[in-house]
């Protein structure tokens, strides 16, 4: 018999209605108790939290991704589900993901309508959960999401619908598997690079800020600037196209760069990856400027590498280095999939 461990955190899955809109009040027993647990499987909860997952902070997710490990401690234990809002799902599943050094899966989920609605989603999700979680054949793929009958790798995964039951996709991927009149239809192995380890358990002071600022049409360098004068030790760029800015963002890299900030490069476009194809302020110059380019990684997504190359190095200052040769850097670099020297994309013209 499969033994699976919930961690419960809230999100609209443990949802009720406040007098004035819905927030995460249940404890995971009461979200557990809506599901139909898959046969032979044993369930035991474990309460982290109960909250909206825009509430989350840096510190709430260090401590299910301790929890997480301090469960699989237990070699009876076949797999963890977590469940969690949707609104930052992606966020914590990466986290995950990334330190994740362990065959047995662990599958995230949560729901679009909230606990005690009729015809809710959460069950469905839970159960999909709990037989990918119980899965021999989902071992060795890492963190995984279920929701709306599909397993998605965490990386690349993103929430992609607001209020539609068919909440996340990778935009640039393809769902892991499927589940089919209640069975697991597996299509394929997510590529993962070798797992962090975990970081040590750190105090609030000694977590790295990181933030992120998105490139629009007359958009200047004023809050990339202002994320670095506060302290930022990473900022993520949010860019047009595949990867491009302005001259005066690109000089605001390098600046940020050359003072030990750690800056990696996404897109507002929902799917392909950046790439180095344009000059005059594009990721030509945003690359040699010091950022590094997140392949498909979305905003939320690339701003958890950066946090988790920060803290698997600590006390490195990329300051103290050339731009790219850092710790930091390179494990960033190893964590987003980019090459390990900035080779362009795209090849120049031959010269005529
Ligand atoms: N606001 C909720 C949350 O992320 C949304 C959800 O769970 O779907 O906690």
């Amino acid at each position: 018999m499969g033994q699976v461990v919930v961690i419960s955190t809230g999100g609209t899955i443990a949802s009720r209605w406040q007098g004035s809109g819905f927030a995460a009040d249940a404890r995971g027993g009461d979200v557990l108790a809506t599901a139909a647990v898959p046969e032979g499987v044993g369930v035991r909860v474990v309460d982290l939290m109960s909250v909206n997952s825009a509430r989350l902070t840096t510190r709430d997710q260090l401590a299910l991704l301790r929890t997480a490990h301090e469960v699989l401690s237990d070699p009876g234990v076949d797999g963890i589900v977590v469940t969690h809002g949707t609104d930052t799902l992606e966020e914590s599943a990466f986290l995950l993901d990334l330190h994740h050094d362990d065959p047995r899966p662990v599958v995230f989920t949560g729901a679009q309508l909230p606990l005690e609605a009729a015809d809710g989603d959460g069950p469905r999700n839970l159960h999909d959960a709990l037989l990918a979680a119980s899965s021999a054949e989902l071992r060795g793929h890492g963190v995984l999401v279920a929701f709306d009958g599909r397993i998605h790798a965490a990386r690349g995964t993103i929430k992609v619908r607001t209020l539609a039951a068919d909440a996340f996709a990778d935009p640039s991927g393809s769902p892991v598997a499927d589940v089919e009149d209640g069975r697991l239809l597996v299509h394929r192995r997510p590529e993962r690079p070798a797992p962090l380890p975990l970081p040590p358990p750190a105090e609030a002071a000694a977590l790295p800020r990181v933030d992120v600022v998105m490139h629009h049409c007359d958009a200047d360098p004023l809050l990339f600037e202002a994320a670095v004068g506060a302290g930022a030790r990473g900022v993520v760029l949010v860019a047009t196209g595949a990867g491009n800015a302005t001259p005066e963002v690109v000089a605001a890299v390098e600046a940020a760069v050359s003072r030990g900030v750690l800056v990696a490069l996404t897109t507002r476009v929902p799917a392909g990856p950046v790439a180095e194809i344009y000059t005059h302020g594009g990721a030509v110059d945003l690359a040699a400027a010091g950022a590094v380019l997140t392949g498909t990684l979305r905003a939320g997504q690339a701003r958890i590498a950066v946090l988790a190359a920060a803290l698997a190095t600590p006390g490195t200052d990329a300051a103290d280095s050339v731009p790219g040769t850092d710790p930091r850097t390179r494990v960033l670099r190893r964590l987003v999939g980019a090459p390990a020297a900035d080779a362009p994309a795209v090849s120049a013209p031959a010269a005529a």
